[in-house]
């Protein structure tokens, strides 16, 4: 005996109910440990989670991803090293507490100290990690959870030192100063990797059309825009394109303005007085006087490069011929390409603004105030007032800080780097040695890598990697550190306890190599002697994530990380056969920094596979947002579609395209998978304990052809969903499943109503057997409860993947039967046409220039399924075509009414809760005597009497 299924399933409470199973019969242990012995390895490597949050919904989809590629391969019997990741080192963390400790700038936090800071930052990503950890639970996803690997480990922070000491060996690492977009809020550079097309807004701003008065020229002046006028004060130079040609346009004023051809009537109206045409070489050379001049470090940059000081220059790429002037301001302190030409072409350099966006010292009354604040300062500048054309509001895409949102600016600063140009091709070659997952992915990230800039490492931040870079004071040499190691024995200061008795004050010996305590270490300049500290710069949090295909490989006998220590156990994983991550943005993240170190370290890619997929979207379509209202945590979505659907949702989703994730499209798949299953489950349990089936009857010879059919459907259902996993095409395997059960209810149960015996049981329970370790992967829960109740195994998760029996599957039977579902299909509409229902019987259905002959079997299932007495067969010519005889005789008209009548009996039934096998009693109007037996047989009913109308008794 099964027990009795609940028809009205609550999956949420079930859910939990497998869930604390689970946990008290160590169930996720068991699997774990479920191939300890195999030789069989698999690697998958996990991308860390951010932990600054709990989980959304979009977290959600890739870690159903991971859980399914992993739970496949441990029924397949792989041993798998099952270890999650978390990130939790750096801006995105600081951030977070920030908010929570109400700070605005970086001062506050000096003011606050950065040891505890930073221990504020420790533990908030912590506690994000074990909310995410228990999320994750809830999902299904096994994964060794005490094992977790976090990139603030010691193991992970030492091991980037590793890196990057190989990198200098390589002679990869520089100081280099740029001009570089920078968040004025966070106080740091962003780089170029973290700029992404999600992190533009669409802006208006105030654009200006200046004047600048040409030297030795009466009377011409160069018409100028720019789009951030707070850069005015530190323009340098003018860009034309050489080869475009410029006209000299009188004004209304009388004055003669310098633009380009192209552009001139859209700033001068038609009838423009063109006085003279020249290209853009002509110009190059002459001088001009800005509005600024008077300015003391407009004064320093003239004194500086006089040459070049306020002058136009030539190059092509800056200048466009669709907004503006076609003359370009250029700030070399302001602007990435503005600093390249200047480098170029000799340019001097004004830096115009402090990490918060201040004018520096040297800017008269605008020094000391923001740039960013209040457009104002300048547009209403006296300094400016006589340079002034004219103001237009400006609607562009502007880059924000991809964490707090506040608008860049650009600023000249010192940063560190490694150089990517000798890595460039070495990196493409390691990108193709791996299969990517959309296989477009790849094309993608060679772009990426043919147009990569070197790599942006520091930030002027406070939790992070503390960079192992050691700078002296004096001769400005450096050097990096590779490990700790080296560290105490270079350290000539600070490293272990002032005193015998940790305290405050003592050394760095003790702590995790974080700032502030790492910053106390001290070591002699190689060169002079001198004292040399660490840079006071973190890391790039991509540099903690790349490293992770090496550190996380932790020896089980040392406990310490393989790679660094004898590579024993690091050569039997690496490199992983799978990450699985989503695409847009990694290109330039995750992918490309763990391309960039296993490049340098092994030469090779770290990965085999890599699979990957789009982004979750409301139901709408649109971007989910904290601030828009449309976001959905995942604790909610869990808890009212419950995770098994949320998964389905997922899986049968083209990875390519963008998820529309929604409680509606939920309730539709649930009705449409889970809920279709559920009830052919609770069918066969149903009438299989009705009929005592006991699973010991079990034989194996199928003479009906639909168990036939079905069993040959499984089959072949079990090597497309194997082939399809193998090839990490979760939306195949998973649209063919469905395919699959929709048939089994569809087809197989509805036609076999009529003929529950041993043979109908046996069948559906190999069916529903293997449905539930199919799912296991899929639909953790479901594939559960559906498996204790129709085996004693201990759970479906200790499970082998089930194999395919080839010699049941038969092609030919499975076409056929397709053919007789068409047939059957063309025979309702038929009926629909002449409106006859089902019920009522008919004499003939006529099969026209069918291909081949069906057997018996077959003619008997349309028989059966379309209420018709004969199916003739006329070959022909031509498309397969159908006939029905609607005629209704007086015996059909009476064999109708009974199918009637039994109908309403069975609805009596039902409505008076009577057990399936219970017999009755049925009063009636009327019904045809020559059916009598055929009614009381059908309804279970022992006899029928004369009543006014229908009524049962029990
Ligand atoms: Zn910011
Ligand atoms: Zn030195």
């Amino acid at each position: 005996m099964f027990k009795a299924v609940d028809p009205k399933i609550n999956f949420v409470e079930m859910e939990k109910k497998w869930l604390a199973f689970w946990t008290e019969n160590k169930i996720v242990e068991k699997y774990l440990q479920k191939n300890n012995n195999s030789s069989k390895k698999y690697f998958f490597l996990d991308g860390p989670i951010t932990a600054n949050n709990q989980m959304g919904v979009h977290h959600a989809w890739g870690r159903t991803y991971k859980d399914l590629w992993q739970r496949f391969k441990n029924m397949q019997g792989f041993k798998q090293t099952f270890r999650n990741g978390f990130d939790n080192q750096g801006l995105w963390v600081e951030v977070e507490v920030e908010k929570a400790l109400g700070f605005k700038s970086k001062k506050e936090i000096e003011k606050f100290g950065i040891e505890k800071f930073v221990d504020e930052c420790k533990k908030s990503t912590l506690h994000w990690a074990d909310v995410q950890t228990e999320q994750s639970k809830r999902l299904g996803y096994f994964m060794d959870w005490d094992n977790s690997y976090y990139t603030m480990g010691e193991e992970n922070n030492y091991a980037i030192w590793f890196f990057l000491k190989k990198c200098f060996e390589k002679n990869l690492i520089y100081k280099g100063r740029d001009s570089v977009p920078w968040c004025p809020r966070c106080g740091t550079a962003i780089s170029q990797h973290e700029i992404l097309q999600e992190e533009y807004k669409e802006l208006t701003h105030d654009s200006v059309f200046f004047e600048l008065p040409i030297v030795g020229r009466d009377n011409e002046r160069f018409l100028v825009w720019t789009t951030t006028p707070w850069t005015i004060p530190a323009n340098v130079a003018l860009v034309v394109n050489p080869q475009m040609e410029y006209f000299l346009v009188t004004g209304s004023t009388g004055i003669n303005f310098w633009v380009l051809g192209n552009l001139a009537e859209s700033v001068f109206g038609k009838n423009t007085i063109v006085k003279e045409r020249v290209t853009g070489d002509k110009l190059v050379g002459l001088k001009y006087t800005g509005p600024f001049d008077v300015l003391p470090a407009v004064i320093k940059a003239k004194e500086e490069k006089p040459k070049t000081f306020h002058s136009v220059v030539a190059s092509k790429d800056l200048v466009t011929e669709t907004e503006g002037t076609g003359i370009v301001h250029i700030a070399t302190g302001c602007g990435t390409e503005d600093f390249a030409l200047g480098k170029e072409t000799n340019l001097p350099v004004i830096s115009a603004i402090d990490e918060a966006a201040n004018y520096l010292e040297g800017f008269g009354d605008l020094s000391g105030k923001n740039a960013k604040n209040d457009p104002d300062l300048i547009l209403k500048n006296s300094l400016l007032e006589k340079n002034l054309f004219k103001i237009m509001p400006f609607l562009h895409r502007y880059p924000v800080c991809w964490r707090c949102k506040t608008e860049l600016v650009w600023r000249v600063v010192s940063e560190w780097y490694i150089k990517m140009d000798p890595l460039r091709e070495p990196m493409k070659k390691s990108a193709k040695q791996s299969k990517w997952i959309p296989s477009w992915g790849l094309d993608r990230e060679i772009d990426w890598l043919n147009h990569m800039s070197d790599w942006l490492i520091s930030k002027k931040r406070y939790w992070g990697l503390a960079l192992p870079i050691w700078e002296c004071a004096k001769c400005h040499a450096f050097t990096v550190i590779g490990s700790k190691e080296e560290l105490k024995k270079k350290a000539i200061e600070g490293f272990r306890f002032a005193s015998a008795r940790p305290s405050r004050d003592g050394g760095f010996e003790g702590h995790t190599p974080h700032r502030p305590w790492i910053d106390k270490v001290k070591i002699k300049c190689e060169k002079c002697g001198e004292i040399a500290s660490r840079i006071p710069d973190v890391g790039n949090p991509w540099l903690d994530a790349g490293i992770v295909p090496f550190s996380t490989l932790i020896d089980p006998q040392t406990k310490k990380v393989s790679y660094l220590t004898d590579k024993n156990y690091f050569s039997q994983w690496y490199p992983a056969d799978l990450v699985s991550e989503c695409f847009p943005g990694q290109f330039k993240n995750w992918f490309y920094s763990i391309l960039a170190m296993s490049t340098v370290l092994e030469g090779k890619s770290p990965f085999k596979v890599l699979q990957s997929y789009a982004l979750v979207r409301d139901e709408k379509g649109e971007e989910m947002h904290k601030s828009k209202g449309n976001a959905i945590w995942f604790d909610e979505a869990a808890e009212k579609m419950g995770v098994d659907v949320m998964r389905w949702m997922y899986l049968t989703q083209n990875p390519e395209l963008n998820l529309n994730f929604g409680y509606k499209t939920a309730d539709e798949i649930r009705r449409r998978f889970h809920l279709m299953l559920w009830n052919v489950y609770n069918f066969f349990v149903t009438y299989a304990n009705i009929n005592k089936f006991e699973i010991r009857n079990l034989k194996f010879e199928f003479k009906n052809v639909l168990d036939r059919w079905i069993l040959s459907r499984l089959n072949n259902l079990i090597k497309v969903v194997t082939a399809s996993l193998e090839e990490y095409d979760a939306y195949t395997a998973s649209e063919s499943i469905e395919k699959f059960v929709n048939d089994f209810s569809t087809w197989y149960i509805r036609r076999s109503r009529n003929r529950v015996g041993n043979e109908f049981f046996n069948t559906a329970y190999i069916v529903l057997l293997t449905l539930a370790k199919l799912l296991a992967p899929f639909t953790p829960f479901l594939a559960e409860e559906m498996f204790k109740n129709l085996s004693d195994q201990e759970s479906v998760h200790l499970q082998a993947w089930p194999e395919p029996e080839s010699e049941k599957i038969n092609h030919d039977l499975e076409k056929k039967m397709a053919i007789v579902r068409e047939i059957v299909e063309m025979g309702h509409a038929k009926r629909k046409q002449a409106e006859i229902k089902v019920r009522q019987p008919l004499s003939k259905f006529e099969i026209r220039n069918l291909k081949f002959e069906i057997k018996d079997e077959l003619v008997r299932l349309i028989k059966d399924e379309l209420n018709v007495k004969e199916v003739e067969f006329k070959d022909g010519e031509g498309d397969l075509q159908v006939d029905l005889d609607t005629t209704i005789t007086p015996e059909l008209k009476e064999e109708g009414e009974a199918r009637e009548i039994i109908r309403e009996i069975q609805e009596k039934r039902k409505e008076a809760g009577c057990k399936l096998d219970e017999k009755i009693s049925v009063g009636l109007p009327s019904w045809p005597k020559r059916l009598e037996e055929d009614i009381k047989r059908k309804t279970l009913a022992s006899d029928l009497y004369q009543a006014n109308q229908l009524e049962i008794k029990k």
